[in-house]
C-alpha cells in the first residue's frame, strides 16, 4: 500500500506506507521527531531516502543502457548520492544476469522445438 501524505505539489507520496500503517517512514506522524533528525543529519539517511527521478520500465538490454546513463549523470552533474549509483549499478549488473539467463533458456527451448519437428517429419 502506498503512503496517504499529499505532497505540496499535491501529487501523492509515493513511497510505500509501512506494514499496517497509512503512511511511509517519512510521513508517519509518530515519526516526526526521527524524521527531522536524520533530515537533519542528511548525508546517509537522506541518500537513502530519496527519489532521483521517475520510475523506469527495463524491457530490453537497450533500456537499462540508458538507464545506466541517466543515473551516471545523475551521480557526476546533478548531485545523486554515490550509494544510490552504486546500488543502481549492481542492480542493472543482476538485472542484466537475469535477462541473459532467461534468454538463453529461451533459445534453447527453440532449439529443442526444431529438433523435435525435423525430428518426427
Ligand atoms: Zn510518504
Amino acid at each position: 500500500m502506498k503512503c496517504k501524505k499529499i505532497l505540496d505539489n499535491k501529487q501523492r507520496c509515493r513511497a510505500f506506507a509501512q506494514s499496517e500503517k497509512d503512511f511511509c517512514f517519512r510521513h508517519d506522524p509518530e515519526n516526526q521527531e526521527v524524521s527531522k533528525l536524520s533530515s537533519q543529519k542528511g548525508g546517509q539517511n537522506r541518500a537513502l531516502q530519496g527519489f532521483y527521478g521517475k520510475s523506469v520500465r527495463l524491457n530490453t538490454p537497450e533500456d537499462v543502457k540508458k538507464f545506466l546513463g541517466q543515473v551516471i549523470n545523475g551521480v557526476w552533474a546533478e548531485g545523486v548520492p554515490v550509494p544510490v549509483g552504486s546500488s543502481m549499478g549492481f542492480l542493472t549488473r543482476c538485472w542484466l544476469d537475469a535477462y541473459e539467463a532467461s534468454d538463453i533458456v529461451k533459445r534453447l527451448d527453440e532449439i529443442e522445438e526444431k529438433l523435435k519437428l525435423s525430428g518426427s517429419g
